[in-house]
């Protein structure tokens, strides 16, 4: 077998979503600013105290006996600096970076040529790890455990199989849904964490942070209006600042006050809480075309037009920790809560009964 030393680009699966302003997927616009905004130090890295507290003291120790980094996997929804923490771990190690993703590394062979460029220490961070081909994971194994690859070298009955030896690396993987990844993959990373949403408080720091990189001038009123429409997500709070920026630069003299944040906010269409039209048109389709659910993901999907992965991965999780959606064996369901902000009447039966059977769900067990 013949491996190509294909190159692998950073970029797949982020089309969905894409005209989303509130989505937390990555956008070009997004690029332009991220090197300014891209926190470098893990003491510039706000909130999400426990991941942090753990990895500072991983690297410590690492730095102290002179060894790489354990492999680390960070799961949880887009937007919430997977790839930061990434990028700030090869820095504290003063290690290179590289970085892919799943649906990138098409063959085995693409991931062997990785490999056996990077040296000792260097981080490797895969994107969407859930989405390896079967072929490259099973390459991945060695590579991980015993930082070694083999491969088949020549074809057919001359074939012979030779093993390369790799440098001690460091995997960061990153993915929106852990229930994907086979346990193999899973149980080859030492360390493992999940990122939340972030609270109003590490939301309010991250906004004004970035008003700061980005020369723009807030008041109070104004960083908080900002802050709690960003759905807890830093790359969300970003883009909402670049837009009201626009704005206010527009209309406003170039100052963000609460009025200004409320009126262009208004205008994007985004709601107190940070929703779109979008997630309204997923909530309301619960309610007035389910009459509140049970319904399944994929009839959800059909009934709005979108794709399943980009409502698992974006709009879900974020109503989901509103309490304005459910996640029940038969189906999402539509919550009181959703309800009184559509300002629809509850229709608490559907809902109710549905309800009655969380009691047995697992909490974590998401993905159907
Ligand atoms: P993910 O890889 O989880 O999709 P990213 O790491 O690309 O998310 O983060 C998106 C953007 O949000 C980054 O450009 C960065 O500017 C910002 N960001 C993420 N986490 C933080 C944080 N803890 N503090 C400040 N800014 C952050």
């Amino acid at each position: 077998m013949l491996y190509s030393t294909h190159e692998s680009g950073g970029e797949a699966g982020g089309e969905m979503a894409l005209e989303r302003l509130v989505g937390s997927t990555e956008r070009e616009e997004d690029r332009a600013v991220e090197t300014s905004l891209r926190p470098r130090k893990l003491d510039e890295y706000i909130g999400q105290d426990r991941v942090k507290e753990n990895l500072r003291i991983v690297i410590e120790a690492a730095r102290a006996r002179g060894e790489s980094l354990d492999h680390v996997l960070l799961y949880g929804p887009p937007g919430l600096g997977k790839t930061t923490l990434a990028q700030i771990l090869a820095i504290e190690m003063g290690v290179s970076l590289r970085i892919t993703s799943g649906p990138a590394i098409e063959r085995a062979g693409d991931l062997v040529s990785l490999l056996t460029n990077l040296k000792t220490g260097d981080v490797l961070f895969i994107d969407e790890i859930h989405r390896l081909a079967r072929q490259v994971e099973e390459v991945l194994y060695s590579a991980m455990e015993d930082y070694a690859v083999d491969i088949i070298i020549g074809k057919g009955p001359a074939a012979r199989s030779m093993r390369i030896g790799l440098p001690r690396f460091t995997l960061v993987g990153a993915t929106t849904r852990l229930a994907l990844l086979t346990s193999p993959l899973r149980d080859r990373f030492g360390i493992i964490h999940r990122l939340d949403f972030y609270d109003e408080r590490a939301m309010l720091e991250i906004m004004r942070r970035s008003a700061k990189i980005l020369n723009v001038a807030t008041d109070e009123d104004g960083a908080h209006e900002l802050a709690r429409r960003a759905r807890g997500t830093p790359r969300v709070a970003n883009r909402l600042l670049k837009r009201v920026r626009d704005y206010a630069q527009v209309r406003a003299g170039g100052f963000i006050d609460g009025d200004v944040a409320r009126e262009a906010l208004a205008r994007l269409e985004i709601d107190q809480l940070g929703l779109d039209e979008t997630d309204r048109r997923v909530l309301s389709a619960i309610v007035e075309k389910f009459e509140g659910g049970p319904v399944g993901i994929a009839t959800l999907a059909a009934a709005t037009n979108e794709e399943v992965d980009a409502i698992m991965d974006v709009y879900e999780p974020y109503l989901i920790q509103l309490g304005f959606l459910q996640r029940t064996p038969r189906g999402r369901v539509a919550t009181r809560l959703a309800y009184e902000h559509l300002g629809k009447p509850y229709a608490a039966s559907a809902v109710a009964r549905a309800a009655a059977q969380l009691t047995f769900l697992d909490p974590d067990g998401d993905d159907e």
